[in-house]
């Protein structure tokens, strides 16, 4: 299956963005440049109608005006963070109603931007949700096995005991954790655990996987947490 660089185990696919804008040539204006940067454009032009399209649809990301007829975009927030929505949610607000950007920024919207507003801006500030809300979530703490890992304070331990783990181990642990279930390469590893400028071979991280083994696993030669996939790199079962 082809991936996208950067986003592991995510197949490509055109972001969808829900445009709730009342103004046409506004809604207009935004549709057609969202369109042009490749995603796929709902729009809605009230509010009652921006609720029911963002409850429904598979969105990546809601733009979403404060003024609206029917429902205003604050309510919509509101109801879309009550049933538990995580979509990212950009706002737009006029000049002069800096109350409605405090209150949206606290009841759950993710950004705003004040009209009026160039499309460069506005677009830099709806591709930085995305990818935010692209990126798996640092793990604080898991457990498998006997093993408790608490990734905020670096400690560890197995069967109640404490596990020494390097910095490098934990931090190998929390990327793989975090993407529990997928394919992780050598490459990615090398990449964050190592960084960019270093440049180690892709052997270094069999050598730090199979220490991790040790550590981690019941049986290292058959490890059930950590798993080789072959011409793909490792997977975490755990
Ligand atoms: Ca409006």
């Amino acid at each position: 299956m082809p991936l996208e660089p950067g986003t592991p185990g995510e197949p490509a696919r055109a972001p969808r963005v829900l445009i709730v804008e009342d103004e046409p040539a506004m809604a207009a204006a935004l549709r057609d440049g969202f369109r042009y940067e490749g995603f796929s454009v709902l729009v809605a032009s009230d509010g009652a109608a921006g609720l029911r399209l963002a409850q429904q649809s598979e969105i990546d990301l809601v733009v979403l005006d404060v003024m609206l007829p029917k429902l205003s975009g604050l309510e919509i927030c509101r109801q879309l963070r009550a049933a538990k929505s995580g979509v990212p949610i950009l706002m737009l607000s006029a000049r002069g109603q800096e109350a409605d950007k405090v209150e949206g920024l606290e009841i759950g919207a993710d950004d705003y931007v004040t009209k009026p507003f160039g499309f460069a801006e506005l677009m830099a500030r709806a591709q930085a949700l995305l990818r935010r809300a692209r990126r798996p979530a640092e793990p604080e703490t898991c457990s498998f096995g006997d093993v408790v890992v608490d990734f905020r304070r670096l400690r560890a331990t197995r069967a109640g005991l404490p596990l020494e783990l390097s910095q490098r181990e934990f931090a190998i642990l929390a990327f793989l954790v975090a993407r529990r279930g997928e394919v992780v390469t050598r490459e990615q590893l090398l990449q964050v655990v190592w960084g960019y400028d270093s440049l180690p071979l892709t052997r270094t991280v069999d050598m730090h996987i199979a220490k991790l083994r040790r550590k981690i696993e019941r049986t290292p030669v058959e490890p059930e947490f950590i798993v080789t996939v072959h011409r793909g790199g490792y997977r975490f079962a755990g």
